[in-house]
């Protein structure tokens, strides 16, 4: 198909100092869990997304020096020469799809606590940085840097920028933002200093100019010099002689760069989660930068939408389309876009598993594409499929992200696919999940997968189809997948972490009798071990239609894993505004219909409320009955034809719908191959 000429903007070259971006489509530098230690799966993760149309591609944080060592979080490095052929590697993978490579030379001051180098962390003025949506920060404080320090950051940027170029990079960054060291000089509440490097304005950003200066002059022409900025927080502060003092460091630095790259402060509002930010929700923080500088200007905003797109650049916001979450989830956007198949972009939910992978020290993991991460290791090419190796044909029952993903998968490899479903619409838990507040989004997994299935002639779709054994032995298929999902259960467990059975009642309830319709009168208490988002959405959501809602929860925190998705501070912000109670560190030790008596997890301390009715979000059991059932037939099923009967999904296990989306793909990637000695390649330092 032909491209759409509304959309033909997004396909302009773009000048970047003395290298030129095919397109506008760039790729910012984002955490990816993987180290110099995975030279192949990181080449791989980023060459992809070159061949899917990203005219630049960009690494995560590469450290000049082991005085900036995030550890235990993944962070790559350009210490060494010997860390070169790594980089090389991934500049390679990217030139040849004709892409540009970029580096983001990276030292986090303060944010780093130098775990594994013991050096004592590098700051302006001592201040140590704290990071509240983490829950890692450690208890080193940082020295302050003497001029001579100064010099040697300096001499660390220009040899990283030189060992950058020798690796192939065509796009240096010098990197002030999120808290680290450059950043650190920038604000007054970090840089206390009285030289020149403190103070006034001009003194304070005189750091960023001279590794702006010390980076051009190693690469010596050559290569673009990139800066990336965080420009939350000094927009938010009336400067001097102009309307911030955001305004007044661009305006300062205004074409010093050759390309600059704007972004929010903290990881929340940065990688802002669906759930409480819109696509393109940095654009009242940015928007004023084009009007500074000369140079093209690059920022984010979860874009999906090649409308807004073209919106962004036409009025003047940005030159080039940054894309992080986007780039993950879709490698291939830009493509698509330029092929005239945008209804087919895999678009990003902004669930942000993604960075709790790296918040969880692995490769990155993604929600909408289970091949992120697995390109080289598993061989996964998100577009690219084995083709079908037999004339099986394959029933999937249950058509929740699990049985949808196994569908796509099996039917773009050419097999004969049928799925069905007990309700009326596909999507499984989604059906549910998404209608509470701020997830719908989220329904993206299921509408896409849809919509591929729907333009496919080899799949049917059989929703409001409740299967049983007899009905799937009559169905002459040759494998069966069960993806029938998982139930919530009344399960309590003690504070020791053992399970202490049902509590059952009749005003006891789970997320699935919500589901089903049913309204608990209220006092309500919603219980919460679970700890993802799942309680504090529907807690919220109870709290639209009565006054008294209660949560609780064994964590710290409200949502507490939360913390590991950027959502955590907003869920909070949320359920106060909502009106509904939060108790922490508690654990529900009785109810009798009326009163529940809720025990603190250390002191054993009891408290009671006024409860009528008890949501109990915490443990889940497959549902695969239908699975046991077919089982127990035994010959019987090879007599119908059946070779085969494999659970997926939640039936197997029940995970996030991350797990589930993984476990529906690998079934149909790995369905008629032979299972190889590992589950995946294994890479290894170069
Ligand atoms: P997963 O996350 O593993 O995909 P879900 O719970 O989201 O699991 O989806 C499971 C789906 O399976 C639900 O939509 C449910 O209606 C469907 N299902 C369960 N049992 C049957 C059955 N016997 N026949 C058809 N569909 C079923
Ligand atoms: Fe988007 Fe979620 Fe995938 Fe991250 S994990 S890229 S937020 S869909």
């Amino acid at each position: 198909m032909a491209r759409n000429p509304r959309f033909d903007i997004l396909f302009e070259p773009v000048r970047i100092g003395p290298v030129t971006a095919p397109n506008r489509f760039y790729q910012v530098p984002h955490a990816s869990g993987m180290t110099n230690a995975l030279p192949q799966v990181r080449a791989s993760f980023r060459g992809i997304k070159a061949e899917g149309g990203w005219g630049v591609v960009c690494t995560g944080a590469v450290s000049i020096h082991p005085s900036s060592d995030d550890s235990p979080l993944p962070f790559a490095m350009l210490w060494d020469d010997k860390d070169i052929p790594a980089h090389a590697l991934m500049t390679d993978a990217v030139h040849r799809h004709g892409a540009l490579a970029g580096v983001e030379l990276w030292h986090g001051g303060a944010c780093t606590l130098n775990r594994t180098s013991r050096l004592a962390p590098l700051s302006p003025s001592g201040m140590p940085w704290l990071s509240t949506h983490l829950g890692f920060m450690g208890n080193q404080r940082p020295r302050t840097m003497d001029t001579a320090d100064i010099q040697e950051l300096l001499r660390w940027q220009a040899a990283g920028a030189r060992r950058a170029m020798q690796a192939g990079f065509d796009i240096v960054y010098v990197y002030a933002g999120m808290g680290y060291l450059p950043y650190e000089f920038l604000l007054p509440e970090y840089n206390h200093r009285t030289d020149a490097y403190g103070g006034s304005i001009e003194n304070r950003v005189r750091l960023v100019r001279e590794l702006i200066e010390a980076t051009r002059d190693a690469v010596g022409g050559k290569c673009a010099v990139a800066l990336r900025i965080s420009l939350e927080e000094l927009r938010g502060r009336p400067g001097n002689s102009a309307e911030s003092e955001a305004h007044e460091v661009v305006g300062l630095l205004a074409d010093l760069p050759d390309l600059w790259d704007v972004k929010m402060d903290s990881s929340p509002t940065d990688c802002a989660p669906s759930r409480f930010s819109p696509e393109g929700s940095h654009e009242p923080i940015v928007n004023f930068v084009k009007q500074l500088t000369a140079r093209p200007v690059v920022g984010v905003g979860r874009f999906t939408s090649p409308d807004v797109m073209v919106s962004q650049i036409r009025r003047g916001v940005l030159d080039l389309i940054g894309g992080a979450r986007p780039s993950i989830a879709d490698p291939f956007l830009p493509n698509k876009i330029n092929e005239g198949r945008e209804h087919e972009i895999r678009e990003c939910i902004g669930c942000n598993i993604c960075i709790s992978s790296w918040h969880d020290g692995v490769p990155v993991r993604c929600t909408q594409n289970p091949t992120a991460g697995e390109e080289w290791r598993r061989d996964w090419h998100p577009e690219r499929f084995a083709p079908a190796a037999s004339e099986s044909s394959i029933l999937i029952v249950g058509g929740g992200p699990a049985g949808l993903e196994c569908a796509v998968t099996l039917a773009r490899r050419g097999y004969s696919v049928t799925i069905a479903d007990t309700a009326k619409e596909f999507g499984g838990r989604l059906r549910f999940e998404t209608r509470l507040p701020g997830l719908a989004t989220w329904g993206r997994v299921v509408d896409w997968r849809l919509g591929q299935l729907r333009s496919r002639p080899n799949v049917q779709l059989y929703p409001a189809s409740e299967l049983g054994v007899d009905d799937i032995m009559g169905l002459e298929h040759s494998h069966v997948v069960i993806a029938t999902g998982a139930r919530w259960t009344r399960m309590l467990y003690s504070t020791l972490e053992f399970p202490v059975g049902q509590l059952d009642g009749p005003s006891v309830y789970t997320p699935d009798d919500l589901a089903a319709g049913v309204v608990p009168p209220a006092p309500v208490v919603v219980f919460d071990f679970d700890n993802y988002y799942l309680a504090g959405a529907v807690a919220e959501q109870l709290a639209r239609t009565t006054s008294d809602v209660t949560y609780v929860t064994t964590a710290g925190n409200a949502s507490a894993w939360t913390f590991m998705t950027n959502e955590l501070p907003q869920v909070h912000r949320a359920l106060v505004k909502a009106r509904v109670l939060i108790h922490t560190l508690k654990r529900v030790a009785a109810f009798d219909g009326e009163t529940l008596t809720m025990a603190d997890v250390y002191s054993g301390t009891e408290q009671r409320l006024a409860c009528r009715s008890l949501v109990i979000v915490g443990v889940r059991t497959p549902r695969d009955e239908l699975y046991q059932a077919l089982m127990a037939k035994g010959q019987e099923l090879r007599n119908a034809g059946i070779t085969a009967v494999t659970r997926i999904g939640d039936s197997l296990a029940p995970g996030a719908i991350v797990h589930a989306v993984h476990s529906g793909h690998r079934y149909a990637r790995e369905f008629d191959t032979v299972p190889g000695p590992a589950p995946y390649a294994r890479d290894f330092p170069l």
